[in-house]
């Protein structure tokens, strides 16, 4: 780019930047000191989640386009920033943030196509409700330059971090955003998508949170978050899912944490696999333990399940390796 034309691209940049630093403090939120502490500045954090789990996104490469859908991803990222700062027990959805930015004039909703019936974004308390209605969003196309340019971008999040936590965990805020960052960048690494540098494959290896939520972000979408092995596939409203990403050989084994080494299992195949009580063998079919039939025992789902072939992952790469699979029917699968 030339002198000349760095210069305009500034001259256009710099106010558009004040002005959506600006805009990003004001966005309305619930401000009652009784329901928010100090430490949300006495203000609901939802909108500000998700801001930063969009903006996280698309640093990690997961938001290519200005199109930003209701996605697990989204979801995962803003589930996270919520369970960093509040109790168990205090729950939310994205529902409430995605739909109510619109009247911030952040983003526009997309209506899916052939409904004609909207339910107005104030009256969308679920994101079965919001999926109903709308496909995506779309950010202000400013906004969305903005959030392009890794500068901007990190100016930004800092405007939001800043305005709206206290001084004490700004540092929390901003360490979930890097676990975010990372995780998602992880996901495309070992969906063979995208590279990490040294530090980050470091850094993975060492944070237990990244390395689980960057496989499970890769491995349950491959088996569209279906139990390989029963089949079953429940979905929440609320987006949580009845599968897990089990490792065939655990990671803390041989630190493999390739998509080879992964299963989506639900709850209870899960427990059963690793407790030797179910395998597979080099046909990818079932194998049930004879301690299932022991006495006292009543694992009639379960011993059904015998000879029938695992659900296979989209792509025919990540299929389960039979170097994993017969270590575990050595040393775990009892016959
Ligand atoms: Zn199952």
């Amino acid at each position: 780019m030339s002198l000349k034309a760095i210069a305009i691209a500034l001259k256009i940049l710099v106010p558009m930047l004040s002005y959506w630093k600006h805009k990003l403090t004001k966005l309305r939120t619930d401000k009652n000191p009784n329901r928010w502490d100090a430490f949300t500045a006495h203000q609901a954090p939802h909108k500000p989640f998700l801001l930063l789990s969009i903006m996280d996104l698309m640093e990690a490469g997961r938001i290519t386009e200005n199109r930003i859908e209701p996605s697990l991803d989204l979801v995962d990222s803003f589930t996270g920033y919520w369970r960093k700062l509040f109790p168990e027990g205090k729950t939310t959805t994205m529902a409430y943030p995605f739909p109510r930015l619109q009247s911030d004039g952040v983003l526009a909703l997309a209506p899916l196509p052939g409904v004609t019936r909207l339910i107005p974004p104030g009256e969308i308390h679920s994101l079965h409700k919001l999926r109903s209605c709308y496909s995506h969003a779309c950010l202000d196309d400013n906004l969305y330059v903005l959030l392009q340019g890794a500068q901007s971008r990190e100016a930004l999040r800092h405007t939001v971090v800043n305005h709206y936590f206290a001084l004490d965990i700004r540092a929390l805020v901003q360490s979930e955003s890097r676990i975010n960052r990372l995780s998602a960048k992880y996901t495309h690494y070992l969906l063979d998508e995208g590279a990490l540098t040294p530090d980050e494959i470091k850094e993975v290896t060492v944070t237990r949170i990244v390395r689980d939520r960057g496989f499970r972000g890769a491995l349950l979408p491959e088996y569209d978050h279906r139990c390989a092995m029963c089949k079953i596939r429940v979905r929440t409203p609320e987006e949580h899912h009845v599968v897990d990403a089990a490792h065939i050989v655990p990671f803390a084994e041989t630190r493999n944490n390739k998509l080879t080494n992964g299963l989506s299992l639900c709850k209870l195949c899960h427990w059963a696999f690793d407790e030797g009580m179910l395998g597979i063998d080099k046909h990818h079919r079932i194998l049930v333990s004879s301690h299932m039939r022991a006495a006292g025992n009543s694992a009639s789902n379960l011993l059904d399940l015998e000879h029938q072939p695992i659900v296979e992952p989209k792509n025919p790469m990540y299929s389960p390796g039979e170097e994993n699979l017969a270590k575990h029917r050595r040393s775990v699968f009892m016959r």
